[in-house]
Formats: structure tokens, sequence, C-alpha cells
């Protein structure tokens, strides 16, 4: 088993700027602190793995090629730091609205886990010495699916969602402002011994 620790990183509220349905390259805005997070875990062996609802394509207010778009502009902005993302993962569905083939009830919708799923066909991963990083409930759940910790950025949606998680009795295993100030806890858990 060689599988590489993985950190799994929500888009919209946790890397970047939440913008409600983004659908122009330019609008997106990494967040503070971000590259610099980014870069840190990517240089402590770590691999970087987005996995982003994006029902907008559904909805029809963007397709695949501006997701595309958005990514190629992230990417583009992070190289400036040194770090790549090793891949992106979307979920382009909504049970409800839009049209098929994108209207349908998926597997990769978090809170399922279907876009960890497909990350773990692509990648070996070592699960035991990975973590997920969201700023919403439903990105919580999908990563406590695969057996995950998981942080809560108080960035985007997080601190509604802190509210949310209290009120349900819930914790995450970290709650941080910010993605950079989760960075030692991370590294704890992906740098660990290899467990199981
Ligand atoms: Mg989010
Ligand atoms: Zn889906």
């Amino acid at each position: 088993m060689t599988g590489r620790p993985s950190v799994f990183l929500d888009r919209d509220g946790t890397l970047l700027k939440e913008v409600p349905y983004l659908s122009r390259p330019e609008k997106a805005e990494l967040l503070p602190g971000v590259p610099e997070a980014l870069a840190t875990l990517s240089r402590e062996g770590n691999l970087l793995l987005v996995v982003s609802n994006q029902s907008g394509v559904a909805r029809g207010l963007l397709d695949e090629g501006i997701l595309r778009g958005i990514q190629t502009a992230v990417d583009s902005k992070l190289s400036d730091f040194g770090v790549t993302i090793d891949a992106w993962y979307s979920c382009p569905h909504h049970p409800s609205v839009g049209v098929a083939p994108q209207r349908r009830r998926c597997r990769c919708r978090k809170p399922r886990p279907g876009l960890l799923e497909r990350a773990g066909e692509d990648w070996e991963i070592d699960w035991s010495r990975s973590v997920g990083v969201g700023d919403d409930v439903r990105d919580l759940q999908a990563f406590a699916a695969m057996g995950m910790p998981s942080v809560l950025v108080g960035t985007g949606k997080g601190r509604m969602a802190r509210q949310k998680l209290a009120e349900s009795g819930m914790d995450p295993d970290l709650y941080c402002a910010h993605l950079a100030e989760a960075v030692p806890w991370i590294l704890s858990r992906t740098s660990g011994a290899r467990k199981g």
C-alpha cells in the first residue's frame, strides 16, 4: 500500500470567495492565505483534490466549458505560488432543477461521496492520512462518509454551518477561521504514521 495522503478541498467559500453560481472566470478570487496554505500542504507531499457541487450547470447558469475556464483561471493564479491542484472534481447535477441529463439524483452531489470515490479510482490515496476541508455541512458529511476527519472553515458559509452543526449537537473535527489557520492541524494528520 503506497497511497498518498490527500487534502480534499471544497471550492466555493473554502478556496474561492463565495459567489453564488460563479460563472465568470475573471470573477474567481482566491481567499486570503489560500495560495500559501496550499503551497505548504503540497510541499509536504499531499495531493490537492478539489471536490465541488456545481448545480449551476443543471440550472443552466453555466456550462462545463465555463467551469473548466474557472479552473484554468484558478490554476493560473496558483501557479504564481508554485501550486498545482492535482485534480478538480465537480458535480454538475441537481436532483430537481434543470433538464436531463444534469437533472438527476446522482451519487456525486455532496453530501453523497461520489466525487471522493471517483478520486479514489484515479489516485492511490491513503485514506487513513487524508483530510477534508469545507465551509458547509454537506462537505463534512461527504468526508465523514469516507471515514475522513474534517475541517470546517469560517469563510463562505462556514459560520452559518457551524451554527447549524451546534444546533444538531455535532462538531467538526476542527473549526478554523480560514484554510491557512488549519494547516498545522492538517499536517499533523497527513504526516502521521500510516494506520491500519
Ligand atoms: Mg462551499
Ligand atoms: Zn452529481
